[in-house]
């Protein structure tokens, strides 16, 4: 059995994903944190797609959580181990800096980095021991280029680009990849609210990405063929990389 976690997976891109590393054959360990009935609907989908999966609840950000749900799984799995991770958890607060609460800073910045630190720390030593693994990191073109009214959205997207390229330093020799795939506007839960209309016309492509577009590329960026790939970033964005 191959087993792959996605975090997030409970909807949008990351319920894409799920479904994708499904069609390639994984065993999915879907995380959520709070919507336990979209996770269940990420299962079934994985299940039509022929595999099996189980659903994680934990909140990547707290340490504690993470530690205790993934290190159990790995004493009940002690012949095997987690060989994709998909960081893909994160959630946005937009607002200017200059009004921005101390809350939504944390926020944000704890579920991309801090949750980055959690889940990896805890799914690589078994990577390194086996001498495989995929990582890949759910960046953002904001974290490329900086957006106005999301300095704490784009700090924390910047951070994990950076992360993601000093991991894969670290981890190369032991066969272990780690790359981000920096998403423009995709059409999920996330950017609900958002005038659609308004944003289609500054992208070139004149339109919003799919969750299964950039599933595509989590897909390839897994799979055994893309071993040389690592410490990468690879846009999706239609075009809009200003
Ligand atoms: P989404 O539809 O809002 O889904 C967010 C997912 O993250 C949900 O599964 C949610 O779980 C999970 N999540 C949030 N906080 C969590 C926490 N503390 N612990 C564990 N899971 C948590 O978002 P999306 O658009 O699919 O975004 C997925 C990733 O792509 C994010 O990292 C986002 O920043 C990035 N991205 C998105 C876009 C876009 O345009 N959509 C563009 C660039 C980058 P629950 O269902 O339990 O709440």
């Amino acid at each position: 059995m191959k087993y792959a976690l996605v975090t997030g997976g409970s909807r949008g891109i990351g319920r894409a994903v799920c479904v994708k590393l499904a069609c390639m054959g994984y065993y999915v360990i879907i995380n959520c944190v709070n919507n336990l009935q979209e996770a269940l609907k990420t299962l079934e989908l994985v299940r039509v797609a022929g595999q099996d999966g189980e659903i994680m609840v934990f909140d990547v950000s707290n340490s504690e959580q993470v530690r205790k749900t993934i290190g159990e799984w790995q004493e009940a799995h002690s012949d095997s181990f987690i060989e994709v991770l998909v960081n893909n958890a994160g959630i946005r607060r937009d607002e200017i800096l200059a009004l921005m609460p101390e809350d939504d800073w944390n926020r944000v910045v704890d579920i991309t980095l801090r949750g980055f630190y959690n889940v990896t720390q805890q799914v690589l030593q078994p990577m390194i021991r086996r001498k495989y693994g995929r990582i890949v990191n759910m960046a953002s073109v904001s974290g490329l280029n900086g957006m106005q009214g999301q300095t704490n959205y784009s700090a924390a997207k910047g951070g994990l680009i950076a992360a993601t390229k000093a991991l894969a330093k670290e981890v190369a020799r032991k066969n272990i990849t780690v790359n981000a795939v920096a998403p423009g506007f995709i059409k999920t839960d996330m950017v609900e609210g958002l005038d659609e209309e308004a944003l289609r016309k500054t992208i070139p492509a004149n339109r919003l990405g799919t969750p299964e577009e950039v599933a595509e590329v989590v897909g390839f960026l897994v799979s055994p063929v893309a071993g040389y790939i690592t410490g990468d970033v690879i846009s999706i964005n239609g075009g809009l990389y200003t």
